[in-house]
């Protein structure tokens, strides 16, 4: 489903990514770990290609991101190309974006309608069950303010699934949360993870990792320190920087 080769990304003179390469089959969570600033978050924006890469190539289920291949060369899409193919990706962040001004279940409606000329009642209907899958049914009709972190963190969560991504991208979707909160948003990920859905998380919630990812990527400095089954990476760590981090979360 992703396949990252030797991703290379640059904020002027800071080399963020130094050829990261990782690969989500479908239907995978694969958790990316590492230390404040190694790339973490960089690196999901070039897989939606909210950012763009100087080196290296991502596809996603076996399309290149933010290009296309002709006659052996590449050629950049066209921004409605690109907004086409950033729909099939799912994304949650650390703060929730929820619209303010609408309820739970109109932002639910609103991108299917706006973005993929949804008919209203079937966007609905949808929405109606993906409350449920949350948890929320009874808040349909609450505004954000009158939410709690974790729940807001929920319609988001619901929000991107109303756009029926082929991958979701979660970045530190439970640490503006109280702790107490973090359990229920973990919750509602780990049954999208059984239901199939394929996941690439940034979290520092170790056990999440290790009983839910497929795979678990170590990242430092922008390159990819160590990678493997999340027993491996977090259990047996053989990098120092890995047992290192780790020491300091767990
Ligand atoms: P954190 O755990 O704190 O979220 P991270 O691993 O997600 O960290 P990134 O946000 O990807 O790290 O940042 C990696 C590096 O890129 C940092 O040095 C950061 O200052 C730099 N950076 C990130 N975004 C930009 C930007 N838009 N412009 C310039 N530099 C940026
Ligand atoms: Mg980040």
């Amino acid at each position: 489903m992703v396949e990252a080769e030797h991703v290379h990304k640059t904020y002027g003179e800071n080399h963020v990514l130094r050829g990261i390469s990782m690969q989500v089959r479908p239907g995978e969570v694969s958790c990316l770990l590492g230390p404040s600033g190694s790339g973490k978050s960089t690196f999901l924006r070039c897989i939606n290609r909210l950012e763009t890469i100087e080196g290296g190539k991502i596809l996603v289920d076996g399309e290149l991101v933010g290009f296309r291949e002709r006659n052996g060369k590449l050629q950049e899409l066209t921004a409605s190309e690109l907004a086409a193919q950033r729909r099939d990706i799912g994304m949650v962040f650390q703060r929730f974006n929820l619209f303010p001004h609408l309820t739970a279940l109109e932002n639910i409606v609103c991108s299917p309608v706006m973005v993929k000329g949804e008919r209203k009642d079937v966007a609905t209907a949808h929405a109606r069950e993906l409350l449920d899958q949350v948890g929320l049914s009874e808040k349909a009709h609450a505004y954000p303010s009158e939410l709690s972190g974790g729940q807001q963190q929920r319609i988001a969560i619901a929000r991107a699934l109303a756009m029926r991504p082929k991958l979701m991208l979660f970045d530190e979707p439970t640490s503006a949360l109280d702790p107490e909160l973090v359990g229920e948003v973990l919750e509602v990920m780990q049954q999208l993870a059984a239901s199939g859905m394929t996941m690439i998380v940034v979290t520092h919630e170790i056990g999440f990792a290790r009983e839910v990812a497929d795979t678990v990527t170590f990242m430092d400095e922008g390159v990819v320190v160590e990678q493997g089954a999340p027993d491996e990476v977090l259990g047996h760590p053989r990098e120092a920087r890995t047992r290192d981090f780790l020491s300091k979360v767990l």
